[in-house]
């Protein structure tokens, strides 16, 4: 976990992309790169919700056998 946690007074959301404060002028992303974003994973049609990977990639499992 990075510690840049924001400061007392925020109340805004943090970014649904980065997780960084997000800016009034581009509220709730934190800059106008993470509302491309957002709208590009809209435009694809995967969008999902905020931290949660859109796909789940295929993890192999680790072998209890061999323990
Ligand atoms: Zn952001």
């Amino acid at each position: 976990m990075p510690d840049d946690s924001p400061p007392m007074g925020a109340r805004r959301p943090p970014c649904p992309i980065c997780a960084k404060a997000g800016a009034e002028a581009w509220w709730p992303f934190c800059s106008k790169r993470c509302a491309d974003i957002d709208l590009g994973r809209w435009f694809s049609g995967r969008y999902a919700i905020p931290g949660e990977p859109a796909e789940v990639p295929a993890a192999s499992e680790p072998d209890e056998s061999d323990f």
